[in-house]
């Protein structure tokens, strides 16, 4: 499997949700709002022998020609985004889902962002999302989804064509899914806002931010045991260094 990852930068966060640029080399966190985190946004593509599988879809900017980042970086590495063939939404917060679908300004209506693509979403998450919208969600970003006829609603656990497996694990939101891609002795493992950054694998660590803390910790400590004695690569949605680990 050829794993991609789509950078769309390294924002700032604080209470209000908002994500605001910055720069790496120039900007300094302690000049954010007190208690702002700094994350990437980093949606993935993996290139397995049947699919072009994108892992979430990025905030949703686009760029001044009014071309959708996410759109760009694909281009940019190859990929024309109507090959997209799937589309796994590990939940919906805005900085996961703002790319699913984009505007059609003059026409004031949105269509999928990878018309050619299945979308898979959990049903229970949309409804969540839906009903609690701003600000961490976004719903004219993912309210297509629930009409749209190439999406797949998922619940609970399973598997999609023999080698995707998903669970349902919460923790981060009530009904975050993560997924792992199994092909040719090799484990991708996706675990999204559970499993953000590296560095959290490594270290006990409760964030005030997630649903239930508690368990994304439990969880992190379980999956990274797992990792190494089968040795998942794992993919990092917000580190600002190391997209991911190959164990
Ligand atoms: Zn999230």
């Amino acid at each position: 499997m050829k794993i991609i990852p789509l950078s769309e930068g390294a924002f700032s966060i604080d209470k209000t949700k908002v994500f605001v640029a910055f720069n790496k080399g120039s900007d300094d966190l302690q000049e954010r709002a007190a208690g702002s985190l700094l994350v990437e946004i980093q949606p993935f593509v993996i290139i397995t022998s049947n699919d072009i599988i994108l892992l979430d879809t990025g905030l949703g900017f686009s760029n001044p020609d009014g071309v959708l980042q996410i759109h760009q970086n694909l281009v940019d590495n190859g990929i024309n985004p109507m090959d997209v063939t799937k589309v796994l939404l590990s939940h919906l917060h805005k900085d996961h889902s703002g790319g699913a679908a984009k505007e059609d300004k003059m026409l004031k209506q949105h269509y999928l962002s990878f018309p050619q693509a299945t979308y898979y979403v959990n049903k229970q998450e949309l409804g969540y999302a839906l009903e609690k919208g701003v600000p961490s969600y976004v719903p004219a970003d993912f309210e297509i989804l629930q009409s749209a006829h190439n999406v797949i609603f998922i619940e609970g656990n399973g598997v999609i064509d023999d080698y995707i497996r998903y669970e349902t694990t919460g923790a981060h939101c009530p009904y975050h899914m993560v997924f792992w891609i199994e092909e040719q002795g090799q484990t991708v493992f996706f675990g999204a806002d559970v499993a953000p950054q590296l560095q959290q694998m490594k270290s006990r660590f409760v964030a005030k931010y997630d649903y239930d803390g508690k368990l994304c910790m439990e969880l992190r400590t379980q999956w990274w045991k797992q990792a190494q004695e089968e040795h998942w690569t794992m993919l990092f949605y917000h580190d600002i260094k190391t997209p991911f680990v190959v164990l």
